[in-house]
């Protein structure tokens, strides 16, 4: 029988994994069904644990469950720790043998993995050593935090509508990064910890007079076709301007105002969007599905449907 997954949100009818797993599993040979699950407001944990009763073994979880998936989970993976949301579940179902033993769920984030490899593998935009500015201060850019800081910035400035928020946020990363390091250079008996790429957070303001390569847009302005308020001479000549948001054009608010503001290239989330996907087949499967074929055709096909 099928291995059976699927993706939980509300509302979900415009979700496109369903059919990013399909053709990962078309193309690996892996025999999974995935389907999209509406999930009421006040009824996610229920919804999930019928899923696992009927065979369910592993989840994706999106808007506006993520955190709820975190606290659900009766373990997670260091990176949904960082994070502090959950984007996939993996199910261990009861042993029929153990009566009343309950399911056990695991709690991982794909978000961050899937936000670099789209960054470096699709897009060639190598984040070490660049000054980094991430947009946003809620679930996606705290998933998308930990993978960036490991991939080796020079510099990452946390911008935000409220800026208490993203003070906190890069106070609170600042300190994990610094433990982990330490932690990991510890058990490698290196020595001393390297030095830890910069991090500091505030408001749209603050960031007057400074420029950056890489300039991510993890708010949800664009879902409201708002654009966040930046100063001249954010976008350093030959940056990249980055929306997680997508659209079938590829193109959205923010990525118009950052081509106007100077950026040299722009990219939408469809990218990130695939790769997280594949990251959770790659955890659910043991196999990585070729991502850049899938998201080849989901552009020519969402391409195609705005010609019609
Ligand atoms: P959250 O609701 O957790 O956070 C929203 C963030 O956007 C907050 O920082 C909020 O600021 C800010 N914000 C909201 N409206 C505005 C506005 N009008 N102007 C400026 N800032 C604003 O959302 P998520 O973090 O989960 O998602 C953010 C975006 O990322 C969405 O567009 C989502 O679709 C996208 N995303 C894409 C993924 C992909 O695979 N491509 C994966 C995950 C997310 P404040 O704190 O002041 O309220």
């Amino acid at each position: 029988m099928s291995a059976r997954y699927a993706v939980f949100g509300n509302p979900i009818s415009h979700s496109r994994s369903p059919a990013i797993h399909a053709a990962f599993a078309a193309q690996t040979g892996e025999d999974i069904v995935y389907t999209a699950i509406l999930a009421p407001l006040d009824g996610f944990a229920t919804s999930v644990h019928d899923f696992i009763a009927a065979g369910g073994r592993g989840a994706n979880v999106t808007v506006p469950f993520k955190e709820e998936a975190f606290r659900l989970a009766g373990r997670l993976t260091q990176r949904a720790e960082l994070a502090g949301a959950v984007n996939t579940l993996i199910f261990v179902a009861p042993d029929p043998a153990a009566a009343g033993t309950p399911a056990l769920i695991t709690g991982d984030n794909t978000d961050g993995a899937g936000l670099l490899r789209d960054l470096e593998h699709n897009l060639g935009c190598r984040v070490a050593g660049r000054r980094v500015l991430l947009l946003g201060a809620g679930g996606a850019a705290r998933g998308a935090l930990g993978p960036l800081l490991a991939a080796g910035p020079a510099q990452v400035f946390i911008a935000n509508r409220t800026a208490e928020k993203a003070a906190a946020l890069a106070s609170q990363f600042a300190r994990q990064f610094a433990s982990s390091r330490q932690a990991a250079d510890a058990s490698a008996q290196r020595g001393a910890a390297p030095a830890s790429p910069a991090i500091a957070g505030g408001a749209f303001a603050d960031l007057a007079g400074q420029s950056f390569d890489l300039v991510i847009n993890a708010t949800a302005a664009s879902l409201k076709g708002e654009v966040p308020p930046l100063p001249a001479g954010v976008h350093a000549p030959g940056s990249l301007a980055y929306d997680m948001m997508y659209s079938p054009d590829g193109d959205t608010p923010f990525l118009a105002a950052a081509r106007a503001a100077g950026a040299a290239r722009c990219a939408d989330g469809l990218g990130m969007l695939v790769e997280q996907a594949a990251e959770a087949f790659f955890v659910w499967r043991g196999v990585r599905p070729d991502s850049s074929a899938v998201l080849a055709a989901l552009r020519a096909a969402t391409h195609a449907a705005t010609q019609d």
